[in-house]
């Protein structure tokens, strides 16, 4: 989801679409888990603003690879700028204080990363999931074991097709 209906989330003047509400609520952290979690690292500065350069398939360029909206992009063919030009752009950005104010460029990298791993992690096994994801250790995929005699009751269960115990 772009950093523009984020960012109007954490104003209050949320603009999220149906389809987006729907997206919201299939994620294992709410968005405003994930925010909260994001706003502890406090990061002085921003790892997307200063590291990376963001290519359009059409050649324009963005400010940061969580911007959707055009006038958020800071060129529209990153052939005619130089690169020195482009990240000056990316510093003057008015967004990118905005953003940080708030903490997402944090939430953007997932930090701080032993936090986002832990809660979501949590939660995960909270519901009940069989399978397991976690982001930074590997590996991601982890299938929660059941207990032998809970295996067997379930076991038994589908062979004489009743509950299990
Ligand atoms: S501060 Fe926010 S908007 Fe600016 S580059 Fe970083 S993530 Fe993107």
């Amino acid at each position: 989801m772009g950093m523009e209906k984020i960012l109007a989330h954490v104003s209050g003047r949320p603009k999220f679409s149906p389809m987006d509400l729907a997206t919201l609520n299939r994620t294992v952290l709410s968005l405003d888990e994930a925010l909260a979690i994001a706003q502890q690292a406090k990061s002085p500065t921003c790892y997307l603003q200063s590291n990376q350069t963001v290519i359009n398939h059409d050649g324009s360029v963005a400010l940061c690879c969580t911007v959707y909206d055009p006038v958020n992009f800071i060129s529209s063919d990153f052939l005619s700028v130089d690169r020195e030009d482009l990240q000056n752009r990316k510093k003057g950005s008015s967004l990118c204080p905005q953003c940080m104010s708030h903490g997402l460029h944090d939430y953007a990298m997932y930090k701080p990363n032993d936090q986002w791993e832990e809660a979501s992690t949590r939660k995960q096994v909270e519901s009940g999931q069989q399978y397991v994801t976690t982001m930074f250790a590997k590996p991601h995929i982890h299938q929660k074991r059941e207990s032998k005699i809970k295996m067997l009751r379930n076991n038994i269960a589908k062979i004489i097709n009743t509950k299990p115990l």
